[in-house]
């Protein structure tokens, strides 16, 4: 049965202290309920994962990476490699968010590289896709979703997509307000969900999370969550706030 997850994708804020708060602060606020079935993920900057990992210590909280290289040592300046991140504890790592494919340029190739390396190296891997304002608006969304997913992960044979976590996140949806409504969410993820049937088998498109992400809030959470295909978010914003944060594991 495939896991229910909520993941923080705390970008490059927060220093130190912050992260420790926020750790403590969503760790006192998560053990007033249940989790039935749920993850619940956040993703620090490099320099705090080694902290809020302490922090969340003997906790239901998963501190992950996000962002690794494809090569696990070697003269790569300011680069981090996937057996840094596991001599940490890190066992999950966020590739191919849109900010890594736009501002950072990577590419589809490059992402596949980095996919490999972590299922080589055993790890986790929540992959990011999702399509362009552009791409929507004449009706090509589909077309590069399933682009996206075939070349960062249809060359994996199907006993490695029990380390795959998948996250649809519409570009035009992150950090803007703007919120792909739950009915445009299902839509795709149910095409995603058919795509990875096709190609594997029933039972890995069964297992397999599909996350939303893009201006999820309190507010919208339940709704984009109530939908059949949609198995949790990526959040970005709101996971900054202990309350907003909650409210969205509240949801699921
Ligand atoms: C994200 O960065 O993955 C994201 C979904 O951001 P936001 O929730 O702020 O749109």
């Amino acid at each position: 049965m495939r896991s229910k997850i909520v993941a923080g994708n705390w970008k490059m804020n927060n220093d130190a202290k912050e992260t420790k708060n926020l750790v403590k602060g969503i760790r006192k606020a998560i053990k007033r309920f249940p989790l039935a079935n749920t993850r619940v993920l956040v993703a620090p900057a490099f320099v705090n994962l080694r902290s809020a990992n302490k922090k969340a210590k003997k906790s239901n909280i998963e501190v992950v990476a996000q962002n690794m290289h494809q090569e696990n040592s070697g003269a790569f300046t300011g680069e981090i490699s996937a057996d840094m991140l596991q001599s940490i504890g890190i066992k999950t790592v966020i590739i191919g968010h849109s900010e890594r494919r736009s501002i950072f340029g990577e590419t589809d190739e490059l992402l596949a590289q980095k996919v490999n390396q972590a299922i080589e190296k055993e790890m986790e891997v929540i992959f990011c896709f999702g399509e362009q304002l552009e791409d929507r608006k004449t009706d090509n969304h589909f077309t590069i979703v399933q682009y996206q997913l075939e070349k960062g992960l249809f060359h994996l044979e199907a006993i490695a997509w029990n380390q795959i976590v998948l996250a649809y996140e519409p570009v035009w949806a992150i950090g803007t307000g703007e919120t792909a409504s739950p009915e445009q969410a299902q839509e795709m993820h149910a095409f995603i969900r058919k795509l990875v049937q096709e190609k594997y088998n029933t039972s890995v498109a069964d297992n397999t999370s599909i996350l939303y992400g893009g201006s999820v809030k309190p507010s919208n959470a339940n709704k984009i969550f109530s939908k059949e295909d949609v198995d949790g978010g990526l959040i970005g914003g709101a996971s900054l706030n202990i309350e907003d944060f909650t409210e969205i594991i509240k949801a699921i």
